[in-house]
């Protein structure tokens, strides 16, 4: 079976929000088999949707549409959707009965223009909107099935989960049978030149799985596909590469799918009961955001300092004010004396803390902006390394949180900080011009 996806809506066509209904449609489609071959973005114009509708009913087995159900004059999917097909718009007694009933419990009477949202071409049915007014529609065209679905993403998800799919499933059954398993291995430290060198076989274009490489905020992603005509088939398949993958990355290869690092790292301790504290200068507090972020981060994660000024950093820290004289606030001494005032403050079994020059301005020859040192005190030692990152405030502040919660991983795994490439026991010599 082969699905084209059509998105509706001015905001898409210009660029003003990203069409990401497709990318999660198409990954479901993937899951069951179904291949997507096209993504076609048409603006609120009712006669280009009319065309992309009819066009893509001669081209696929299922078009699926989303966006332009609502009751506004710019929402034009159900009247362009009855122009392909040749036919008027009817009023559905049941879909109206059920929109009047939806505002009535919000006690709302309902607008005039909601009433063309309980329409749908002749010939053609409703699907239920549990979770707002839009009701769906399923449709015929050509020798293609048509379903249009509402924009709004939860919208769209609930109803093609709960209609869409299972709709399609009998046909599914008929058709040849197969299953695409997708899933993504997340890397932290590695470049994607390094990581493709790691991987040279297993890259291979003529592999199932195919295996890809993304690359997005610094962290590089491993993407596998397998495609089988078992399902049993292809979870093993899938996962044999999966676990190859991440052999082969280890130990800088912190979760699948959307496992974050900061999950992975709080994951970690919790396993070692261990606790975790902070003390951020450059970072601003990006690591403690970071980390709470994920629900139940308190089980592991204490809290923190985010000492920017160097006063705050030897009154809040007791680092002291003669080694920031003599070395400077971005350097190792008070690096690793921000992580020891953290933990003995904080009485958390270990301390991360971070001082750096996230630019644009503040830096020197011998310590140019991107220049982050990075320390993490522990009962037995405190570990010190510098970094140089490169890019602009925000993504140095950013590779500079990711690095911190890398290193304290890797620790908590008696792994070397070696691994993480941007790591190196002193600043880089600088350039000389
Ligand atoms: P509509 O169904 O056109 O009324 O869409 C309602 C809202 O859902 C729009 O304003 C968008 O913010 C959002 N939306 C619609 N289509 C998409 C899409 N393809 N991807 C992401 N968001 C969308
Ligand atoms: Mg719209």
């Amino acid at each position: 079976m082969k699905a084209i996806l059509l998105s509706i809506g001015d905001e898409l066509a210009l660029g003003q929000t990203v069409d990401t209904n497709s990318a999660w449609i198409a990954a479901r489609l993937a899951s069951l088999g179904v291949s997507t071959v096209l993504h076609e973005t048409v603006s609120d114009d009712q006669p280009l949707i009319a065309a992309a509708i009819r066009w893509a009913s001669t081209r696929a087995d299922l078009v699926i549409v989303s966006g332009g159900l609502g009751p506004t004059q710019d929402d034009l999917t159900r009247q362009a959707l009855a122009d392909a097909m040749e036919v008027d718009l009817v009023t559905d007694e049941a879909a109206l009965r059920t929109l009047e009933a939806f505002f009535a419990s919000r006690g709302y009477e309902m607008a005039q223009r909601n009433r063309v949202q309980a329409t749908h071409p002749v010939g053609a049915a409703m699907i239920p909107n549990p979770h707002g007014t839009a009701p769906g529609i399923a449709a015929s065209l050509h020798d293609a099935r048509i379903f249009v679905v509402p924009g709004v993403p939860r919208e769209m998800r609930a109803m093609v989960e709960d209609a869409v799919l299972p709709a399609l499933a009998p046909a599914l059954r008929t058709t040849a049978p197969g299953v695409i398993l997708t899933t993504k291995i997340n890397t932290f430290g590695l470049g994607e030149s390094d990581v493709a060198q790691r991987l040279d076989d297993l890259m291979r274009r003529d592999q199932n799985p195919t295996v890809g490489t993304t690359v997005a905020q610094g962290m590089c992603s491993v993407r596998l596909r397998a495609e089988f005509p078992d399902p049993e088939d292809a979870r093993a398949r899938l996962e044999a590469t999966a676990a190859a993958v991440e052999k082969r990355l280890h130990p800088l290869a912190f979760g699948r799918d959307d496992e974050l690092l900061p999950a992975a790292l709080l994951e970690l301790l919790k396993r070692e009961k261990q606790t975790l504290a902070t003390a951020e200068s450059c970072t601003g507090g990006l690591i403690g955001a970071m980390l709470t972020d994920i629900p139940g981060s308190s089980a592991a994660y204490l809290g923190g300092w985010v000492t920017y000024t160097n006063a705050l950093k030897t009154q809040q820290l007791g680092v002291s004010a003669a080694a920031i004289d003599a070395h400077g606030a971005v350097s190792e001494p008070v690096a690793r004396a921000m992580a020891q005032g953290a933990r003995e403050r904080s009485g958390a079994d270990l301390a991360l803390a971070v001082t750096g020059i996230a630019g644009p301005d503040g830096g020197t020859p011998e310590k140019p902006v991107g220049t982050v040192w990075l320390a993490l005190a522990s009962s037995t030692q405190t570990l010190a390394r510098c970094a140089r990152f490169t890019g602009d405030r925000a993504s140095i502040r950013d590779r500079a949180t990711k690095c911190a919660l890398q290193m304290a991983r890797l620790s908590l795994m008696n792994e070397t900080l070696d691994h993480l490439r941007w790591l190196s026991l002193a600043p880089a010599k600088p350039a000389t011009a």
